[in-house]
């Protein structure tokens, strides 16, 4: 099934507004098997918009406009689509009723004169309930092509589509998509897409979409398939490949599961307990973890330890190794680790210090410099990492490697 969507409005034209409706709806359509092959904008104009609407009908089966179904003069979406349809409109009288009882939930006791245009309906047409404002989506069949009006704002187009165009489209479309998401962390995302490049050059169906996250890149592996069972068929050997490419930087192929939740879960089948020591990242890494829900059977202290001093006093971490190695080292990395260890007798610790810039590098120390220590029952290791971008990046980055490199440790307990 092919879609082509037309967003209406002068806005969106002259870049007054940016057209998110047309960015969730291709992604959606996606979701669920259906194809976008074009997408056009035109403004509030009917001759042009009655063009688009025709040209549209003659290379999709299903054209999505979303816009101009307001009551205003400049909203002429509905008059133009039912046009290009040959499609006489009527006073509907349910939808008359919907808007004044719109009007009485939010308080509004003057419904102008305007407002009942929103009520005049296309012969033949189906509406679509709007439950948050007035204008009421349409949804029009015609010589094996559907036409289907929206609202502009997000708010009513958004869920008007989840609830009616959605259920639609999948009973129309026979078709069902699989997918599985492989979650890669530890590998770049250029050298991650290179890996797998033949993959993807080669790709029909099943296809392989990446997705770009801080520290992470996903793979969404989706075939089209006539049942779930095919598509699980046609997906597996594509997921099995990934994982054997990518090896331990995979680690979930579940869409739900994040890293922390992943490591969370390791550390509980293990029955071991884990605290943080954290310098640059200022709890970034405890404030993860603890989104888990039920991490309080192995987490048992999150420490931020910024100033020298509070690393001395908290982690013991010796003014010696302070004043020799500095605070951003391997070896003060090292002591906090194994202070936060014997402070809370844990199993696994895990600090963090860095310099997270914009200033405070030197040629020697430059900005992203972080020393990631990872302490797993006995078993250690300090990783220097040199991470890229502002303040924040450096930090929310540092918190992913962190995450991904006790979980690698952890893996070897298995
Ligand atoms: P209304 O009843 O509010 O007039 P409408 O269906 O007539 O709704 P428009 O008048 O075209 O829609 O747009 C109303 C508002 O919705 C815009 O000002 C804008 O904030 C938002 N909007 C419209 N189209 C888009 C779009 N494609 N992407 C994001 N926002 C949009
Ligand atoms: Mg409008």
């Amino acid at each position: 099934m092919v879609a082509e969507l037309i967003s209406v409005g002068t806005e969106l034209l002259m870049g007054n507004i940016v057209n998110t409706n047309a960015a969730y709806l291709s992604k959606e359509l996606t979701a669920i098997g259906v194809s976008v092959y074009y997408q056009s904008t035109v403004g509030d104009n009917k001759e042009r918009l009655k063009a688009a609407i025709e040209t549209a009908l003659q290379r999709a089966d299903v054209i999505i406009l979303s816009g101009g179904l307001g009551p205003t003069a400049d909203d002429l979406t509905k008059e133009t689509a039912a046009e290009a349809l040959g499609k006489k409109m009527h006073l509907d009288e349910r939808s008359m009723n919907r808007i004044r009882e719109y009007f009485q939930r939010i308080h509004r006791k003057n419904i102008t004169e305007n407002n009942w245009k929103q009520a005049m309906i296309p012969e033949g047409a189906t509406i679509l309930d709007n439950h948050n404002g007035t204008a009421p989506g349409i949804l029009m069949e015609e010589k094996g092509k559907t036409v289907i009006l929206l609202p502009g704002p997000p708010n009513e187009l958004k869920p008007m589509f989840e609830e009616s165009v959605i259920p639609y489209l999948q009973k129309s479309n026979p078709k069902v998509l699989y997918s599985k998401m492989v979650k890669v962390c530890g590998i770049g995302e250029s050298h991650a897409e290179t890996m797998i490049k033949d993959l993807m050059d080669a790709q029909t169906n099943p296809t392989i979409a990446p997705y770009a996250k801080t520290g992470e890149v996903h793979f969404r592996v989706t075939a089209m398939a006539d049942n779930e069972k095919a598509g699980k068929e046609l997906v597996k050997p594509v997921v099995k490949e990934l994982k054997r490419r990518f090896g331990d930087a995979v680690y979930t192929t579940k869409e739900e599961v994040t890293l922390e939740e992943k490591v969370v879960k390791i550390l509980k089948k293990h029955g071991l307990t884990m605290v943080t020591a954290e310098s640059c990242t200022g709890g970034m890494l405890a404030s993860k973890l603890i989104n888990v829900s039920g991490v309080s059977e192995v987490f048992k202290a999150g420490l931020v330890t910024y100033a020298n001093e509070a690393k001395k006093q908290i982690l013991g971490v010796r003014g010696k190794t302070l004043k020799k190695y500095g605070a951003v080292s391997q070896e003060t990395a090292e002591e906090m680790m194994l202070g936060a260890v014997e402070r809370y007798d844990a199993d696994v610790a895990v600090s963090v210090t860095g310099i997270a810039g914009p200033d405070g590098g030197t040629p020697e120390k430059p900005v992203g410099l972080v020393y990631i220590g990872c302490y797993v029952c006995g078993e250690m290791a300090v990783y220097e990492c040199h991470f890229t971008g502002t303040r924040e990046k450096i930090r929310e980055t540092t918190v992913i490697a962190a995450l991904n490199l006790v979980r690698k440790m952890l893996l070897n307990l298995d």
